[in-house]
């Protein structure tokens, strides 16, 4: 028995996580008196272009401390980690790489281009993984899946097939979000909207004004609108107008020139924005693009793929950026004396989340996933509770985004992921329709793998909120569809993790913390457990270093209190015993309220009761009290409480107990990660 003066984790912590891996107990297969039956989730996998970050830090603690508790009740536990290929973000990283060379991935071309992209893989692609290691996370390593292994590849193709052979999956023409920068259509979910001032330009159309923001897109309207319970407008419904507007097609000379434009009434136009009568541009808006196929209205596309005007346009415009056709008009508009007024307003703009690029609406052809039948099992499974959110006021949101859900553009004009499966078909698959296979993909769907049939369905995953629907929606379903069965049966939503003055946490902002400089300085137990500590369901959480220095504080304390009662039975052999002592009472009560707060979720009030246990009843009660006794009621007692604790703490402090329990003189010890859990006796 010796314990140094101080807790050292620097010294500590690599080398138990490499006693831990070096056991095999973070493999099922190893578990063999796990009599419990089996406790199964798959890791949210992080991007490959990740690195560690305070959102994974808490997500990732609070899966271990369940884990690592199921382990000790004797589950036969298997935590799957994994990695995401992560296709427009990643694809990014590398083209910026290669602009730094002055290179483009069209100069390479496709293959070159793919080569370039596993290259980067191994070399930075599992970094973050190395990071989990210093979190202490209890994964099993040797079933480490990556979204683009050869099995998984199979997965992908299995469930477009299956979708395909439905006849769910359909190429269509719509108005899609279009990155110009990154050439890609990209998701509804992946388009920020970020509040900017702008104008607002009020034209004139005949006897009408409009308001319109984006003047430049005049040239593709086919159309006005209003809405059909607006009195203003109702006798011109259905009536073709003849007006002046500014000819496009002299290059040299800004003149006017008569179109002939019909006018419509169809909900979808706000009354109360601008004058109530909206110019309908059918190629480059979602809304217009909607309000033509209810009118059979004709579609005319002036901006191309790079964000500049055709030929539509006219001669006037052809070649010009949006930005510079935009000015352009606005000049022609004002001498025509076409334009009323300009005013400042403020809305959304839609931007490109992975570049931040000024997102275009174009119509294209894609690949899309019929949603309606998809929504409705998971709506079913919601309502029927075979699925619970926790914290469950998320079921909401997600219920209502799956009723109001819109088919699903599966296809990016992209290089780096899951070609669709088509014979001569060129795009890849939106990332997410390889993320939605997790849970079953990860353990060998569609082949009925040993490890498929031992572990699946798994018990729950864990989600930030912002992935709700890009994920773990489309996980839901995509599960019952393909195997019959619910892939998970909890879905653990966890706080966001803010500034202490409730500021979003971003790198790129300064605002971010860094996980790894944490553990540097407090220690992964510290971390961990001040993490813990200030989880509840029900706020989000305002970071502060205070719950580190009191993690680093409590690791110290509860050293202390071991090196204590160690040096107090000093050469003695003592067996730890409960004496049926007050103080037992209390230790069996938070043996029960910790148990039972773990299985639910509730890590805060957990780490909590812990903390309170010891710290109060333990340290500034009983220890004080028993100062002066040297009996071996009492030392049994000490030696028992110790033990409890140091496995009541394990999932919290793994490093400290594993390494304080080593040192305990007592007989047929293992590791701590798989002694067993305290029960009631
Ligand atoms: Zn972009």
């Amino acid at each position: 028995m010796d314990l140094s003066k101080t807790y050292n984790p620097k010294e500590t912590e690599d080398r138990i996580y490499r006693l831990w891996e070096e056991s095999g107990f973070f493999n099922p297969d190893n578990l063999e008196n796990a009599k419990a039956g089996n406790f199964v989730a798959a890791i949210a996998p992080p991007n490959i272009t990740g690195e560690l970050h305070m959102g994974h830090a808490l997500e990732h603690t609070l899966q271990d401390i369940i884990f690592r508790m199921k382990r000790m009740q004797g589950y036969r536990t298997l935590w799957l980690p994994g990695i995401d290929h992560a296709g427009i973000s990643a694809q990014n990283v590398v083209e910026k790489q290669l602009a730094k060379e002055g290179v483009k991935r069209q100069d390479l071309g496709r293959e070159k281009f793919l080569e370039k992209m596993w290259a980067w893989k191994e070399k930075y692609g599992d970094t973050i993984l190395g990071q989990f290691k210093k979190l202490g996370l209890s994964v099993d390593w040797s079933r480490t899946k990556f979204t683009l292994d050869p099995d998984y590849q199979k997965a992908v193709e299995a469930a477009f097939k299956h979708y395909y052979e439905k006849g769910w999956i359909y190429k269509g023409e719509r108005v899609i979000n279009w990155c110009s920068r990154c050439g890609t259509s990209i998701s509804d979910l992946e388009v920020n909207y970020v509040p900017e001032t702008t104008t607002l330009y009020y034209i004139k159309y005949g006897q009408f004004t409009l308001a319109t923001t984006r003047p430049e897109t005049k040239l593709g309207d086919t159309a006005l609108a209003v809405h059909p319970d607006d009195s203003r407008y109702s006798k011109f419904t259905d009536q073709n107008l003849e007006i002046q507007s500014v000819d496009n097609e002299n290059e040299n000379e800004t003149k006017l020139k008569t179109i002939q434009i019909k006018v419509i009434s169809d909900a979808a136009v706000d009354p109360k924005f601008g004058t109530g009568i909206i110019k309908v541009t059918p190629a480059h808006d979602v809304t217009d693009f909607e309000i033509a196929q209810r009118h059979d209205l004709p579609s005319v596309t002036i901006i191309d793929r790079h964000g500049r005007m055709n030929a539509n346009a006219g001669k006037r415009y052809e070649g010009l950026k949006v930005s510079e056709a935009r000015e352009k008009i606005v000049k022609d508009l004002e001498y025509l004396g076409l334009m009323e007024k300009m005013e400042k307003y403020e809305h959304n703009i839609g931007r490109c989340d992975r570049c931040n690029s000024v997102i275009e609406p174009l119509p294209s052809e894609q690949w899309f996933l019929k949603m309606k039948d998809l929504a409705a099992l998971a709506i079913r499974a919601l309502d029927d509770g075979k699925i619970r959110f926790h914290p469950s006021r998320w079921t909401g949101p997600v219920r209502s985004w799956l009723e109001n859900i819109r088919d699903w553009n599966i296809s990016r004009q992209l290089w780096w992921g899951h070609k669709i499966p088509i014979e001569g078909e060129e795009d890849v698959l939106d990332t997410w329709f390889s993320s939605a296979l997790w849970p079953f993909a990860a353990l060998g769907w569609p082949e009925k793998t040993d490890d498929y049939n031992s572990f699946y369905p798994t018990q729950y995953i864990t989600s930030a909120r912002d992935i709700l629907y890009l994920w773990i929606a489309r996980m839901v379903f995509s599960g019952i569809e393909l195997t019959g069965k619910m892939p998970f049966k909890d879905i653990v939503i966890h706080p966001t993790i803010l500034t202490k003055d409730g500021k979003r946490m971003s790198k790129s902002l300064g605002t971010g913390v860094n996980p790894l400089d944490l553990i540097d300085r407090y220690g992964a137990d510290a971390l961990r457990f001040g993490l813990a500590y200030q989880t509840t369901g029900i706020q989000d959480m305002k970071f502060g270093e205070e719950t580190m220095l009191m993690g680093k504080k409590f690791a110290n304390k509860i050293w202390n209190i071991s090196r204590y009662i160690l040096m107090k039975i000093g050469d003695d052999k003592v067996e730890p015993k409960s004496h049926g002592l007050p103080i037992i009472v209390k230790l069996e009560d938070t043996i029960l309220k910790v148990t039972n707060h773990v299985e639910s979720y509730e890590f805060g009030e957990a780490a909590h009761v812990t903390y309170d246990f010891i710290w109060h009843d333990l340290a500034d009660k009983y220890i004080e009290e028993t100062k002066n006794l040297d009996d071996a009621q009492t030392k049994e007692t000490l030696m028992y409480i110790l033990v409890n604790c140091l496995k009541l703490l394990h999932p919290f402090m793994p490093f400290l107990t594993e390494e304080i329990y080593s040192k305990i003189p007592i007989e047929d010890k293992k590791l701590l990660l798989i002694e067993p859990w305290p029960v009631l006796k």
